[in-house]
């Protein structure tokens, strides 16, 4: 309890690899990504021929065509008789929009009723005044992830429920997530959690972000646990709302939609780097080994947390307010 209260304590929480030795470290010897996979499927979704992936655009269907077929590949079962679940929205620009998720399923083996909810958007910005907005980092690098994620736990049967999610027209306002929440394919208070990738493939200081333990605290345990053990350096933080404008995440990807109906979310993403929302974020900038461990780190802190849930939220819903923060954390238990 101790180590935790100390951990709330602090802003910014860094957590070397050699913090702890309370597991073995197999993530950092064999990976249970498959690199060559995630790689393709990164440079598949970054091409030029996919003009930017934009909300509505020809290109935003050949990707989605790519990932359908992906999806059927990896085994995933679809809600009803497609993986497509089309929806429209008004966007900033005051016109009526259509957008399609792509939602898949993998049965849990004992909680099959439960469900862990797994997502990455696919849409990026498109084609401006002619220069192509590939959205590499931006963010192939996490559907790309998704793919992978999807192939291992289809060949490793998880014990809940997992969705896996690919989310359209979160560059214009988390569009995707909010209809997702808003009609999902299964009750929502059967959704234990949101684990959310944008933005995984390149940082300098081989740095990923694991976002969302500041609002629910029971996470912290578990977050650490998988830092403890990742072959990446693995941080709490941007999520408190003290933070100055802009370094708050809370609400910067799709998980503020969750977040928004209560449901628990950890956001995995780096700090914005020169090529953010630039036509230069190209699949020739990730960098490709640190792409491949964070990728692997998101994949182990899932495991984790499907270890860990039995079934039940980490946090009741209305323990995400700070009042009963303190109640939340004494409600974690660290895994044995
Ligand atoms: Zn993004």
């Amino acid at each position: 309890m101790r180590r935790l209260r100390l951990l709330f304590a602090l802003p910014l929480v860094v957590l070397p690899a050699c913090a702890s030795v309370q597991a073995p470290a197999p993530s950092a010897t064999e990976s249970r990504i498959e690199a060559d996979r995630l790689l393709t499927d990164i440079h598949v979704l970054a091409a030029d021929s996919m003009e930017g992936r934009r909300t509505g655009t020809p290109g935003s269907a050949r990707a989605r065509a790519y990932l359908v077929d992906q999806f059927r590949g990896a085994g995933l079962t679809p809600f009803g008789t497609s993986y497509e679940q089309a929806f429209t929205f008004v966007g900033r620009d005051s016109a009526q929009h259509n957008g399609v998720n792509l939602v898949g399923l993998i049965p849990g083996t004992e909680h099959p009723e439960r469900y862990l909810v797994i997502t990455a958007h696919y849409d990026h910005l498109g084609i401006r005044e002619g220069e192509i907005y590939n959205g590499a980092d931006d963010n192939a690098s996490g559907t790309a992830a998704l793919l992978s994620i999807a192939a291992y736990l289809r060949e490793n049967r998880p014990r809940h429920s997992v969705i896996i999610a690919a989310l359209d027209a979160e560059e214009m306002g988390l569009q995707g997530a909010r209809s997702f929440v808003a009609s999902p394919p299964i009750a929502r208070e059967r959704i234990l959690m949101n684990i959310n990738m944008d933005m995984i493939s390149r940082n300098d200081n081989d740095e990923l972000y694991a976002v969302g333990s500041y609002h629910y605290p029971a996470l912290v345990p578990y977050v650490a646990r998988v830092a403890s053990r990742a072959p990446i350096r693995l941080l709490m933080g941007h999520d408190r709302p003290d933070l100055p404008p802009g370094d708050d995440w809370t609400s910067a990807s799709d998980h503020g939609a969750f977040h928004a109906v209560g449901i628990p979310f950890i956001y995995f993403g780096v700090e914005d780097h020169p090529d953010y929302h630039e036509p230069t974020d190209t699949v020739e900038n990730i960098q490709p080994e640190f792409y491949v461990r964070s990728a692997e780190t998101v994949l182990d802190f899932i495991l984790e947390m499907d270890g860990a849930l039995a079934g039940q939220r980490p946090v009741a819903p209305s323990a995400a307010s700070s009042s009963n923060s303190r109640r939340a954390a004494s409600l974690a238990v660290l895994p044995s």
